[in-house]
C-alpha cells in the first residue's frame, strides 16, 4: 500500500484548499443563513477542473482519478458542505453519462458540465414513494413517435431547477409485465423540456444553499437519442453511479466533520474555565482523540474504495458501503462532540458547529440510508 499522494493528486488538493480558503470559508456561514445557490463559487470551482475531477481531459475533466475525487470533496466539503453536495451530484452525472452514454451523448453534456456552462447536472432516482427501494418506482416512458413520453414524478432533486442536464429514472416496461429492477430505463432530459415542472425547494434542516427540489413529468416528450444504455438496463447503471457517489458522500462527510473538529480544538484552547483552557481537561482531549482517531479511520476507508476505483479491476460496491456508512456515522458523532465542545456557544449561529451538524445529518440518509449500507455489506458477506 502506498499512502503517497501523487503529484497530480497532490495539485489538485492544493488548488481546491487555496480556493476554500479564499472563497468559500469566508462566505458558507452567509450563503446557509440567506439560503443562497453558490453560483459564482461553482463557476469557480469549473475552472479549477472541479466540476469533473475523474473525466477525461478531451471532455473538459481533469482526469484525476477517483482518489483525487475524493480528496478534493473533503476540501470543498470542509469549507462549504452545501457547494460540496452540488459539486458531487455533478460529478456524478459527468461520470454516469461517460460510463453509459454513447458518443454523441458523452460529447454534447459532459464538457459543458466540466466547463461550468450548465451549471450543474442533477441525478433523478428517488420518487415520493421509492426512495431505498428505487425498483418501486412510478414514473414511466412510453414509445410515443420518434421517442418517449415520461409522466410521473421525482422526488428530492438536487440541483434540480439548476442543471442544464438530469439523468431521469423511468419505468419501461407494461402494467401487464411488471419486470421490477429489470423494468428501468435511464435518459437525460435536458432543461426547459416541455412538461418538465420543477416544484416547491425543500425547507431543509441543512444544505441550505443547495437546492433540493421535486420535479414533475406531464406528457414530457423526449427524443429516441435521450435513452441512455439499453433499455431495461437503468437499474444497473443507478447501482454502479451510487457506487462512485457513495466514495463522494463519505468524502463530503469527512470534509464536514474536519472543519467541525478543527473548529473544537480552536475553541477548546481558547474558552477558558475553572481558571483553565477547557483543552487542559481530559474529558475535552478524549472526545478530540476519539474525534482525530474515527476521522482518519473514515479516510482510510474512503481512500480506499477510491482507489479500487481508480484501479478499474471490478466493482467496489462493499468497499464504497463500508467508506459511506463508516464515514457518515463518524461525522455525524464528531460534529456532535465539536458543538459539546462549544458548550451553550454551540447551540447558537455565532460560530459554525451548529451549521456543520445541521449540514453533516444527511450523509446518513442520501445516496442509500445507513440501513441500506449495512444491507449491501451483510449481503456482500452473507452470499
Ligand atoms: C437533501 C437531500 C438530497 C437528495 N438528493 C437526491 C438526488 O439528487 N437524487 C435522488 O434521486 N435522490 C436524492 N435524495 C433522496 C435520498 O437518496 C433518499 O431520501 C434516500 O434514499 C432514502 O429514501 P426515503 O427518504 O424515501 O426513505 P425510505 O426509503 O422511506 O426509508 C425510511 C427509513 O426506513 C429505512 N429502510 C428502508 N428500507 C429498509 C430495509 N429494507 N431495511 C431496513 N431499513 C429500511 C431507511 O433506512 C430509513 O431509515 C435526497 C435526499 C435528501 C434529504
Amino acid at each position: 500500500m502506498n499512502f503517497e499522494l501523487t503529484e497530480t493528486q497532490s495539485l489538485i488538493v492544493k488548488s481546491a484548499r487555496e480556493f476554500v480558503e479564499r472563497e468559500l470559508k469566508p462566505v458558507a456561514a452567509e450563503l446557509d443563513r440567506e439560503g443562497r445557490f453558490p453560483t459564482e463559487q461553482l463557476k469557480g470551482l469549473a475552472d479549477l477542473g472541479l466540476m469533473g475531477v475523474n473525466l477525461p481531459a478531451e471532455l473538459g475533466g481533469a482526469e484525476a482519478g477517483a482518489v483525487a475525487y475524493a480528496l478534493a470533496m473533503m476540501e470543498v466539503a470542509r469549507g462549504c458542505a452545501s457547494t460540496a453536495v452540488t459539486m458531487a451530484v455533478t460529478n456524478m452525472v459527468g461520470e454516469v453519462i461517460n460510463a453509459f452514454g454513447n458518443d454523441e451523448q458523452r460529447e454534447n453534456y459532459i464538457p459543458r458540465l466540466t466547463s461550468g456552462e450548465f451549471l450543474a447536472g442533477a441525478f433523478g432516482l428517488s420518487e415520493p414513494g421509492a426512495g431505498s427501494d428505487p425498483g418501486g418506482m412510478a414514473t414511466t416512458a412510453v414509445r410515443g413517435d420518434g421517442g418517449f413520453i415520461l409522466n410521473g414524478q421525482k422526488q428530492w432533486i438536487t440541483n434540480g431547477s439548476k442543471a442544464g442536464v438530469t439523468v431521469v429514472w423511468a419505468r419501461t416496461d407494461t402494467p401487464e409485465r411488471r419486470l421490477g429492477n429489470k423494468g428501468l430505463s435511464c435518459f437525460l432530459v435536458v432543461a426547459g423540456t416541455p412538461g418538465l415542472e420543477v416544484g416547491k425547494h425543500e425547507d431543509k434542516m441543512g444544505l441550505r444553499a443547495s437546492e433540493t427540489v421535486p420535479l414533475t413529468f406531464t406528457d414530457c416528450f423526449v427524443p429516441e437519442s435521450a435513452l441512455m444504455g439499453d433499455i431495461g438496463a437503468g437499474f444497473k447503471v443507478a447501482m454502479m453511479a451510487l457506487d462512485g457517489g457513495r466514495i463522494g458522500i463519505a468524502s463530503q462527510a469527512i470534509g464536514i466533520a474536519t472543519a467541525a473538529l478543527e473548529a473544537a480544538i480552536a475553541y477548546a484552547k481558547e474558552r477558558k474555565q475553572f481558571g483553565h483552557p477547557i483543552a487542559d481537561f481530559q474529558a475535552i482531549q478524549w472526545m478530540i482523540a476519539d474525534s482525530k482517531t474515527e476521522l482518519e479511520a473514515a479516510k482510510l476507508c474512503t481512500l480506499r474504495a477510491a482507489q479500487m476505483k481508480d484501479k478499474g479491476a471490478g466493482r467496489f460496491t462493499r468497499e464504497a458501503a463500508i467508506a459511506k456508512l463508516f464515514a457518515s456515522e463518524a461525522a455525524w458523532k464528531i460534529c456532535d462532540r465539536a458543538l459539546q465542545i462549544h458548550g451553550g456557544y454551540g447551540y447558537v449561529k455565532d460560530f459554525p458547529v451548529e451549521r456543520h451538524l445541521r449540514d453533516v445529518r444527511v450523509t446518513r440518509i442520501y445516496e442509500g440510508t445507513s440501513e441500506i449500507q449495512r444491507i449491501v455489506i451483510a449481503r456482500s458477506r452473507l452470499e
